[in-house]
């Protein structure tokens, strides 16, 4: 793999955290320690430029917590697809999921930092969609405080496209986190 820049992603990223604490703020939403934690919900990612970051991140961890990560990674992944490759959702907790703290959390994926506020997305050519948030927030749907996804799903496309050409990447990604960590090459 060409030795990739990231700079532009990590920009992209702490535009995401901002813009998303100035809103959970004016809900006074405070993400920490639910029961329903969203570490257990069964996501796929998509996109190499955010998986060769994660990557990234979990180079820099000891031997032995990369060790103890894998292991959980793989039992994660021989349950969660033990019938098929869709995959079922048991509500298992990520393996970067350490005493309820993201142990990477400078390098988690998008999904994971947008999730939980009501949100509304504007994918080109369709109608607009609109998310609830999570049942841990209780949010009122008459007392909306606008959070539009689109231009963070569209930065990072534009950063996707540019990865891909870059380090001559074709073909589709659909990884749940334990799945990069057990195939960590993109
Ligand atoms: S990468 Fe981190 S924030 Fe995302 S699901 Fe795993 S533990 Fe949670």
């Amino acid at each position: 793999m060409t030795h990739p820049d990231f700079s532009f992603l990590i920009q992209l990223y702490e535009n995401m955290d901002s813009a998303y604490d100035r809103v959970a703020d004016q809900y006074g939403f405070l993400c920490d320690g639910c029961l329903d934690n969203c570490c257990t919900s069964l996501f796929f990612h998509h996109t190499f430029i955010e998986k060769a970051f994660l990557i990234q991140g979990f180079s820099t961890m000891t031997d032995p917590c990369r060790k103890e990560v894998r292991n959980k990674a793989d039992d994660y992944v021989r349950q969660t697809f033990a019938r098929d490759t869709a995959g079922q959702s048991l509500k298992l907790m990520c393996p970067l999921n350490h005493r309820g703290r993201c142990i990477l959390y400078s390098y988690r994926p998008m999904i994971c930092r947008l999730h939980g506020l009501p949100h509304e997305l504007h994918p080109p050519g369709r109608g607009v969609i609109r998310g609830p948030g999570c049942d841990a927030g209780h949010f009122d749907t008459r007392a909306y405080i606008p959070f539009d996804r689109t231009p963070f799903y569209t930065e990072l496309a534009a950063l996707e496209r540019q990865f891909r050409e870059q380090q001559h990447l074709t073909g589709r990604l659909r990884q749940t986190i334990a799945q990069m960590l057990l195939d960590p090459g993109i």
